[in-house]
């Protein structure tokens, strides 16, 4: 397993996963379209002009996107983004940047390896594991040693 993971990483050009009902269709164009984790609010404002008024069905839309690997919610921030890997996983890596809020999806084996192990001896049934690592962006960390 490479950690080439990230070479399609210009957030624009994400190609639709198959099977998906009509509003997770609308939920996850917006979700792709965005640089920014969105709040469902927000996912919400945006499908207003494409006829979508009831928040109900951009949280049902969410909950399926979620169930079915494609998203991930951001408990921190209360937001969602689109999943960069190939298949659905457990153990989820996030780099939260708190100046910008940029969000960027890791793939770390390793944290995967640790945990499964630990959490099956626990007798645990796991259904995720979530890690949001705080801190700055590249971007952010090169504006603050510039200023
Ligand atoms: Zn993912
Ligand atoms: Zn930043």
């Amino acid at each position: 397993m490479s950690d080439k993971g990230h070479d399609h990483d210009d957030g624009g050009s994400r190609k639709r996963p198959a099977g998906l009902l009509k509003n997770e269709k609308l939920v996850w164009d917006v979700l792709a379209a965005s640089r920014d984790p969105l709040k469902a609010y927000e996912i919400l404002d945006r499908l207003k002009e494409r006829g979508v008024r009831a928040p109900m069905t951009v949280y049902r839309a969410l909950d399926g996107l979620e169930a079915k690997g494609h998203i991930h919610k951001l408990d921190g921030l209360n937001a969602f983004v689109v999943c960069n890997h190939e298949g659905p996983h457990v153990v989820q890596t996030f780099l939260v940047c708190e100046s910008c809020s940029t969000v960027k999806e890791l793939q770390v084996v390793a944290v995967e390896a640790d945990i499964a192990p630990a959490v099956r001896a626990a007798a645990f049934d796991m259904h995720t594991a979530r890690l949001e690592i705080k801190g700055h962006c590249r971007e952010c960390a090169a504006a603050m040693a510039a200023a």
